[in-house]
């Protein structure tokens, strides 16, 4: 007999360690921007896994590249070469001007790579007291250690203290705080271009000429953290070049294996340089699948068209989403670019997502006020029409308030 949902969430309420407050609703397949679950409904996925499915679910390239290489091998470890690193490599090292790439598993794993290559270039350059770090208020950069020091989120935090000493937060667009803070031993400067989890804020072009500035000045490297906003989400294929930013290290995840775990560090030519054998490594990391998987998203991306699609569509998003605004007193600001909005409304926005849910929309809550939209890369513009309705609906209802 097939198991109910009831089932699964007892058989996991015994066995997963319960860190995930789970929607009661099993997804059993999927195309495209839509979602099926085991009853058969159908739901438009407007959170593609956090922006993750960037090619929506079972994009037949996607799905056919990896059947392909399953056929062959898998992985063989980073004590051997194989083909594919080198090759997403160089669309990554086009994309971004940052010539060298460090393949890991998760978003996490790419910051920590950032922090660490980060101290190392200034210990190789004999100056072993460059080693604090300036993150920014409401920033979110991963869970591991190094990650979670440079993360703002007291909650967040508080349990796993001791984190990494010498890591100074200020607050996002703060010109004259982020200068008082910037010494003779910061190592680098991190920053979301959009931050993400903290409800879709972008930097502001006078904050980030102010980083620019000051590292050009102070020699300070930037880190830009792209696992959210790059990739294309925003319409750019990173957003730190929107803002006029010269990264020398950038984390990606996400977006790059279209659901496969994969993650890098992007790094520049003189931070790589100071990196040596043996400083950092991973099992996994840029191993046959993953590699499959990120080459056909990077294809797609750029020859394939999908980064001029999202100019479209993301143009397309923001003015549907700015007509609703004028008619809907309950959203208070919008927020974001291109495939990556912020919809901030004047209460908590757990029962819009719940409402929506009952109607066939997925969308997700950050930051309790907002409604954050992270669709596929590949949603058409009468996709948006379909879930804009929905949602626009769900804000109309009297009876969805808190
Ligand atoms: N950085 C940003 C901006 C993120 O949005 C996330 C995940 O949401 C991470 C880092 C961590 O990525 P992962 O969950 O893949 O470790």
């Amino acid at each position: 007999m097939r198991s109910t949902l009831k089932d699964v969430q007892e058989l996991e309420s015994r066995h997963i360690l319960q860190v995930y407050r789970r929607l009661p609703i099993e997804f059993v397949d999927g195309e495209g921007c839509q979602l099926f679950d085991r009853d058969g409904h159908e739901y438009l996925d407007l959170v593609s896994g956090i922006g993750v499915t960037s090619l929506g679910h079972k994009h037949p390239d996607l799905v056919a590249a990896l059947i392909e290489q399953t056929k062959g091998l898998l992985h063989i470890s980073n004590l051997y070469y194989h083909s594919l690193q080198g090759q997403v490599a160089r669309h990554l090292a086009e994309l971004s001007g940052l010539s060298r790439v460090f393949f890991g598993n998760s978003g996490t794993e790419a910051v920590e790579a950032c922090l660490k290559f980060a101290r190392r270039y200034w210990h190789t350059k004999g100056d072993t007291t460059r080693t604090k770090f300036i993150a920014l208020e409401r920033s979110f950069h991963g869970r591991t250690l190094g990650s979670l020091s440079v993360t703002w989120d007291e909650q967040y935090r508080k349990p796993f203290s001791p984190l990494l000493e010498g890591v100074t937060f200020v607050p996002p667009n703060d010109c004259s705080a982020l200068l008082t803070a910037v010494s003779r031993s910061t190592a680098a400067i991190i920053v979301e271009p959009i931050q993400g989890e903290a409800g879709v804020y972008p930097l502001t072009p006078a904050f980030a000429e102010t980083i620019e500035e000051v590292c050009q000045q102070t020699g300070t490297l930037l880190i830009a953290d792209e696992i959210q906003c790059g990739l294309g989400r925003t319409g750019y294929p990173f957003y730190y070049s929107a803002l006029g930013l010269k990264p020398k290290l950038v984390a990606i995840g996400k977006a790059l294996g279209g659901g496969v775990p994969v993650g890098a560090t992007l790094v520049s030519e003189d931070v790589a340089k100071t990196v040596s054998f043996g400083d950092h490594g991973s099992t996994f990391g840029g191993n046959l699948l993953a590699c499959r998987a990120a080459l056909t998203f990077l294809n797609k991306l750029v020859a394939g068209g999908l980064l001029t699609q999202i100019g479209r569509t993301g143009a397309h998003l923001e003015r549907m989403l700015h007509s609703i605004a004028q008619k809907q007193p309950r959203i208070v600001a919008l927020r974001g670019a291109g495939l990556m909005w912020g919809i901030e409304l004047d209460s908590d926005a757990a029962p819009v997502v719940e409402a929506a849910l009952n109607r066939g929309l997925l969308i997700n809550r950050t930051a309790g006020t907002v409604l954050r939209l992270l669709p596929p890369l590949t949603i058409t513009e009468s996709e948006i029409d379909s879930a804009l309705a929905i949602l626009e609906s769900v804000l109309a209802d009297e009876r969805v308030k808190v």
